[in-house]
């Protein structure tokens, strides 16, 4: 079992990494705060814990990544976190940005198509600090109908279209951010659900994620 530490010297570390951060754009306090809070350093192999705290993706098990901490900050800036509010997540993959949405207070429901990801996460002793953190296994395209609908919707793997499923899940006055596109590069996206139930759709910048795949593996 892993001992975690989180020293003065990786406070500090994350702290700089939150005003780098910061000069990219990100200015919602709430996010950096939570940035500033969660030792990233956790989530990755112990031999890595300097380069946790630069601003980049990172390989994790079954050839996934841990995202770039501006892109966690991107994407939970857009979703515009309030304390209580449903979140569900696609793409546990390290449960890093899944852990930034707790630290928020909100309620967090995370898909993970991948077991051996899955599992790895239901030891990790850390992640006890937030019940109001759910983790399941299954096929993100398919949400999670039976704990819908959700006040916001985030989407941590490229997404060939826009899964009708999760827009279904979303409460009306809900939004999703999803990175869509196939290819290298795929373009953020925050749709909004009406009191009406129509659907708008705003564009942001360019991302690169690794692919949304189809089913449980
Ligand atoms: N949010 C993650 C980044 C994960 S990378 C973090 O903070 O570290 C994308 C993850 O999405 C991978 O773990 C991948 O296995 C998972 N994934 C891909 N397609 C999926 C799907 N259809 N349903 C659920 N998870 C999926």
């Amino acid at each position: 079992m892993r001992l975690f530490e989180d020293t003065y010297r990786h406070k500090g570390m994350r702290k700089q990494l939150t005003e780098i951060v910061r000069k990219k754009g990100i200015s919602d306090e709430r996010v950096l705060e939570a940035i500033a809070n969660v030792p990233r350093h956790f989530f990755m192999d112990s031999a890595f814990d300097k380069i946790a705290y630069e601003d980049r993706a990172f390989p994790i098990a079954e050839e996934q990544t841990i995202s770039q901490p501006y892109t966690v900050a991107y994407q939970t800036q857009l979703l515009d976190i309030k304390p209580y509010e449903k979140i569900l997540e696609i793409g546990t993959g390290s449960a890093y940005q899944a852990s930034v949405l707790a630290e928020m207070e909100a309620q967090v429901f995370t898909i993970e198509r991948q077991r051996k990801l899955f599992d790895i996460n239901k030891d990790f002793s850390y992640l006890k600090k937030y019940p109001n953190l759910k983790f399941f296994f299954g096929d993100g395209f398919e949400g999670l109908p039976t704990y819908g609908p959700f006040d916001k919707i985030i989407v941590t793997a490229a997404a060939p279209f826009i899964p009708p499923k999760l827009v279904e899940q979303l409460k009306p006055g809900g939004k999703m951010v999803i990175p869509v596109g196939e290819g290298n590069v795929q373009r953020m996206l925050r749709l909004t659900k009406q009191k009406d139930g129509l659907i708008t759709e705003e564009v942001f910048d360019n991302f690169s994620f690794v692919p949304m795949m189809e089913g449980r593996n």
